[in-house]
C-alpha cells in the first residue's frame, strides 16, 4: 500500500522541476493529484501520461480565483484536500539592489509569497472541515543565508519560512499541519530561464546544470527534484503526523558552515602572518 493511499494532493507548479518530480512520486504513493501550473502543454501531458489519478488544472498561483477554483476542483472531483503543497515559484528580479525594477519586485513577490499565502488561505477551510491536512511550501535556503539567492527572491523565501511557522501555530488545533522545505541547488528549468534561457534550451541544458551542481555541497550531488519529492512525500504522509511548523532543509549540507579544512587554511594563514609580523 502506498503512503499517500486515499489521499488527496495539490501540487502548485505541478507541470515542471520539483513539482512534476512530486507530481509523479505522489501519484506512484497513491494520491490522487492536481497538477496546477501556467505552463498547460507540459502540464496535460504529464496528467496524460500518468493517467486517471492526476488532472492538470492552468492555475495562475496569483490569482485568488484560480487558486479557489483549483482547490474546488480537487474537492469536488474526489471529495476531500489532504495536502497542499504551495510550489509554484519564479526567481524574478535579479541584479544589484539599486537596480531592481519596482515591477520586478512586485511580480516576485506576487508569484512567491501571495501564490503561497493563497494556497494555505483556500486550503485550510476544506482541510478545517475535515479536521486534518497537510499544507507544504517550497522555501529556500536562500530563506537562511544571504548569498544563495537575489534581493527579492531570497526576501519572499525567507517570508514562506516566516509564514510557515505563524500559519502552523494557528492552524494545529485544526489537525492541519503545516511546513516548509528548503532545496537547495536543484538542476531544473526554472535555473536556466533567470539566466535568460527559454523553457526549451532551459530543458535541453540540464545536464550541464546536474554537472555544475555536482560538487557543490558537503554531500556530493547532484541533488535532483525527486530528493525534494521525497521530502515533501514525508511532509505530506501520516509518517510525519507530528511534525508541523519545521522547515526541513534538503542541500545537501550547504548550510552547515564551513568545512574544517577551511578554517584550518584561514588559521594557517593567520599564523605566518603572526611569524611574518
Ligand atoms: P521550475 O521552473 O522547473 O518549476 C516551476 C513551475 O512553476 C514552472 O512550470 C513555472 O512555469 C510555474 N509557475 C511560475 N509562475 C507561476 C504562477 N504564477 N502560477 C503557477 N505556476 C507558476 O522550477 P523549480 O522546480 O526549480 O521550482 C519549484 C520551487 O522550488 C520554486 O518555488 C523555487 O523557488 C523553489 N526552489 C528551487 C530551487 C532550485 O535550485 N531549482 C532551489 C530552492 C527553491 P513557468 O516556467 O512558465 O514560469
Amino acid at each position: 500500500m502506498g503512503r499517500l493511499e486515499g489521499k488527496v494532493a495539490i501540487v502548485t507548479g505541478g507541470a515542471s522541476g520539483i513539482g512534476e518530480a512530486t507530481v509523479r512520486l505522489f501519484a506512484s504513493e497513491g494520491a490522487r493529484v492536481v497538477a496546477a501550473d501556467v505552463e498547460d502543454e507540459r502540464g496535460r501531458r504529464l496528467a496524460e501520461k500518468i493517467g486517471e489519478n492526476v488532472i492538470y488544472r492552468h492555475t495562475d498561483v496569483t490569482s485568488e480565483d484560480d487558486v479557489h477554483a483549483t482547490v474546488k476542483s480537487a474537492v469536488d472531483t474526489w471529495g476531500r484536500l489532504d495536502v497542499m503543497f504551495n510550489n509554484a515559484g519564479i526567481v524574478g528580479a535579479v541584479g544589484p539592489i539599486e537596480g531592481v525594477k519596482v515591477e520586478d519586485f512586485d511580480r516576485t513577490v506576487k508569484v512567491n509569497l501571495r501564490g503561497c499565502f493563497l494556497g494555505i488561505k483556500h486550503a485550510a477551510p476544506m482541510m478545517r472541515a475535515q479536521g486534518s491536512g497537510s499544507i507544504i511550501n517550497t522555501a529556500s535556503t536562500a530563506a537562511l543565508q544571504a548569498g544563495f539567492g537575489n534581493h527579492i527572491y531570497s526576501a519572499t523565501k525567507a517570508g514562506i519560512a516566516q509564514l510557515t511557522k505563524t500559519v502552523a501555530m494557528e492552524l494545529g488545533e485544526a489537525g492541519i499541519r503545516v511546513n516548509c522545505v528548503s532545496p537547495g541547488y536543484i538542476p531544473t528549468p526554472m535555473i536556466g530561464i533567470a539566466r535568460s534561457l527559454t523553457r526549451d534550451q532551459a530543458e535541453a541544458k540540464l545536464h550541464i546544470m546536474q554537472e555544475a551542481f555536482r560538487d557543490t555541497q558537503p554531500l556530493r550531488g547532484p541533488i535532483m527534484p525527486e530528493d525534494i519529492a521525497r521530502a515533501a512525500l514525508f511532509l505530506a504522509s501520516d509518517d510525519s503526523k507530528f511534525v508541523t511548523g519545521q522547515n526541513l532543509v534538503v542541500d545537501g549540507g550547504v548550510t552547515g558552515g564551513k568545512m574544517w579544512r577551511d578554517y584550518q587554511n584561514g588559521s594557517n594563514a593567520l599564523r605566518e602572518a603572526l611569524e611574518k609580523g
